[in-house]
């Protein structure tokens, strides 16, 4: 340890995975350097001392799955800007995908080695909280699974394949990938749809005349995504590797992931806030845009389904929780479900990079449905292990210090005009939630400090990462 150290955190309740108790943390040279009851004398000489008396002291969380744009010429701030979304919800690291419409280019959709070079110098000196790569493996590139070893050894152990979209992969090369990033300490992320089901339901609505978004949901079933689930965990229980399940939605599916983990796979899932908090309800909304609001892949499900999730976060049968986040805009990538597009020419997703923290606490933690050690798990400690972030993830000696202060009593209403990202909206408008987010640093620097961003463009660091799915 550096003298004198740089920051000492006191009087704040520290939240691990396993337990929570009153101590002092002091950081130096951007690790957590102490954790201890009462770290007075450290404090006398420190850089800064900032009093987290009634706050908690979380790990910050890590969401592993955005679809972030990086900047072009006409948007050239929207990575940053959700960045710093990112920040003001607790997040102080995120996992990218590159795959089309985050503003890659079609050599990154060729080559999964291109796309990494092309997203490191694209977002180089852009970020203000650390981050990294989950390459999109797409349908067309040319020999993707040739270039999964040198993906590994760049610090890049998990990319994403897709069974459904244009860019969906092959069932064979699905299965081949898992392996071959198995044998390398990566994992396999797998967007769980089964095509086949997907595209007859989507083509007899069509046929019918219904292409309102609504149809949306209801052409991508439970079933197709259960049955596309199954599939995975089966390749992964062959394959002898780790997978990970994508935004998972329903009961019919979490089943496959609990049963696959009772007998050995190493099967990981994850699920995403917006399955946790809303239901499938949205689709009545008769206006197509209010709609079109709500259209992402899977859909929103069951009032059933949400609480099996709840039920999944706290058994273990789920792993964490991450936002899925596409911040699509009702003003322009929304816009043709009030033209009357047919749903399935509008683009999936919905913003969510700023609300992980605030929902999962106010519908977890405040609703006594998870304990607020099994909150830091799902957002911030699985995370870490199950991705390669080995620095970060926990308040604990050596670490990152990457520390949210959280004052559990605070009540807000959640807003997009008082959110940071580049959306135009959020689904949660109008939830009032528990809890709120005071100051988030990164590495030990302050990003938000009492509710106000003081962090720099470019302070965040690509992340190499370690061995994946352990
Ligand atoms: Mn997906
Ligand atoms: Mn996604």
């Amino acid at each position: 340890m550096r003298y004198p150290v740089d920051l000492v955190i006191r009087n704040g309740t520290v939240v691990t995975a396993a337990r929570s108790f009153t101590a002092d943390v002091a950081v130096s040279g951007g690790s957590i350097a102490v954790v201890d009851t009462d770290l007075s004398s450290l404090a006398a000489t420190a850089h800064d001392v900032v009093d987290a008396s009634g706050l908690l002291v979380l790990p910050g969380c890590i969401d592993v799955h955005t679809h972030t744009r990086v900047a072009s010429d006409d948007e050239p701030d929207r990575f940053f800007q959700d960045s710093v979304a990112a920040a003001f919800g607790g997040t102080t690291s995120f996992l990218a995908f590159n795959n089309p419409g985050t503003g890659s280019s079609a050599k990154a959709h060729r080559s999964i080695l291109a796309g990494i070079h092309e997203f490191r110098r694209a977002t180089a000196s852009d970020s203000a909280i650390d981050f990294g790569l989950s390459p999109a493996i797409l349908g067309g590139m040319v020999d993707p699974l040739g270039e999964l070893a040198a993906m590994v050894d760049a610090g890049v152990p998990t990319a994403k394949a897709f069974m459904v979209f244009d860019f969906r992969l092959a069932d064979r090369t699905i299965f081949e990938a898992m392996r071959t990033l198995g044998q390398r300490g990566g994992m396999l992320e797998v967007h769980c749809e089964d095509p086949v089901l997907i595209d007859a339901a989507v083509a007899s609505a069509l046929q019918r005349g219904n292409t309102a978004p609504r149809y949306h949901a209801s052409t991508r079933s439970t079933g197709a995504e259960a049955v596309a689930t199954h599939r995975a965990v089966a390749f992964a229980r062959a394959a002898d590797a780790p997978v990970h399940v994508v935004h998972l939605s329903c009961a019919e599916a979490l089943r496959y992931v609990a049963e696959a983990k009772a007998t050995g796979v190493r099967a990981h899932a994850e699920t995403c806030p917006h399955y946790l908090t809303l239901t499938e309800e949205r689709y009545d909304e008769p206006d197509p845009l209010t709609c079109a609001r709500s259209l992402i892949s899977p859909p929103l499900r069951s009032a059933a389904d949400r609480d099996s999730l709840w039920d999944g976060l706290a058994s273990g049968a789920l792993d964490l929780v991450a936002t899925d986040h596409v911040a699509d805009r009702l003003a322009v990538e929304k816009a043709g479900a009030a033209q009357g597009v047919p749903f399935d020419k509008i683009s999936n997703g919905a913003p969510g990079i700023e609300t992980l923290l605030a929902t999962v606490f106010d519908g977890g933690v405040a609703r006594g449905r998870i304990t607020v050690e099994r909150m830091v798990d799902l957002l911030a400690t699985t995370p870490a292990r199950l991705f390669g972030f080995d620095r970060k993830g926990a308040i604990e000696v050596g670490r990152d210090a990457d520390i949210v202060l959280f004052d559990p009593e605070a009540r807000r209403t959640i807003r997009a005009s008082e959110l940071h990202h580049t959306s135009d909206y959020t689904p949660y408008e109008g939830l009032e939630v528990g809890g709120a987010v005071r100051s988030v640093f990164v590495r030990g620097t302050a990003v938000i400090r009492d509710g106000a961003f003081v962090g720099q463009r470019g302070f965040g660091k690509f992340v190499e990462r370690g061995t994946a799915g352990a």
